[in-house]
């Protein structure tokens, strides 16, 4: 029952998009839980739900338990702890404090052994909420956008999750960086593929996911790529990633 948490304190990397659909990806298989910690709430209304009663926000303060806030979805298998934008007071509310980078981490304690994974998907900035992912997590999934300062961004993230682990949370691992937004119509995708697998070897995963505009519109739709798009690239994508998440998290 690992906690993985989707972290790269860059924005527009494909966070949302790697939780959202790695999470459906893995829903066909096992159960889900699917934490939503950006005060943007894109991973819950990408999933179809709007105005939930209870969230994140309220796990944080203590006032709502995860198991009552968690809300199913149209994918079978999957749920949602939801997000709301009053998650942006939750991030000037709370400090670095030791205690206040542990919410999650508690909050998510009497949900843990009701899912066979829960993925977390953390915002684009390394403030309190980040620092709860990073803190909750048994492993992390780093999506990378495909693009030409690809090496010099994973090396900051990189610096930064063993700062993590030497102070906050020493048995965290990296489950894998994930290239996004592949351009196969260039050949600058592929030089930067090369170049992050020749530094990064195993800790990259095999699976790249394209860029495919399928996946920019399903959460219009409220929908997931199985559902939206099920035959396109960016479905057969996650559908191996979700495959090779599985194996990576079985050898750990
Ligand atoms: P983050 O959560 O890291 O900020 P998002 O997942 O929200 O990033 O992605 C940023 C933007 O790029 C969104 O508009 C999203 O729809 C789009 N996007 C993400 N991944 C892909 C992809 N593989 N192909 C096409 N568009 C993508
Ligand atoms: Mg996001």
């Amino acid at each position: 029952m690992p906690i993985l948490s989707v972290i790269n304190q860059k924005g527009g990397v494909g966070k949302t998009t790697t939780a959202v659909n790695l999470a459906a990806g893995l829903a066909q298989t096992r159960r889900v839980l699917l934490v939503d910690l950006d005060p943007q709430a894109n991973a819950t209304s990408g999933l179809g739900i709007q105005n939930a009663d209870t969230t994140v926000y309220d796990i944080l303060a203590g006032e709502a338990s995860a198991r009552r806030a968690a809300l199913p979805t149209d994918v079978e298998n999957l749920f949602v702890l939801p997000a709301s934008t009053d998650l942006a007071g939750a991030a000037i509310e709370l400090d670095a404090s030791e205690e206040d980078v542990n919410l999650l981490k508690k909050g998510l304690l009497v949900v843990r052994a009701s899912y066979d994974v829960i993925l977390v998907d953390a915002p684009p900035s390394m403030g309190a909420l980040t620092l709860n992912a990073l803190v909750a997590a048994d492993a992390l999934i780093v999506p990378v956008q495909t693009e030409y300062y690809a090496l010099e961004g994973i090396a900051q993230m990189l610096d930064t999750i063993e700062r993590i682990k030497a102070s906050l949370n020493p048995e965290l691992d990296v489950l894998g960086i994930l290239l996004t937004m592949f351009d196969s119509r260039t050949n600058l995708s592929d030089q930067v593929e090369a170049n992050v697998r020749e530094h990064l070897k195993q800790q990259v995963f095999d699976t790249v996911i394209p860029r495919n505009v399928r996946l920019a519109e399903a959460p219009s739709y409220g929908q997931s790529i199985f559902t939206y798009a099920p035959s396109s690239t960016g479905a057969l994508a996650y559908e191996a990633l979700a495959e090779e998440v599985l194996n990576r998290v079985a050898q750990r």
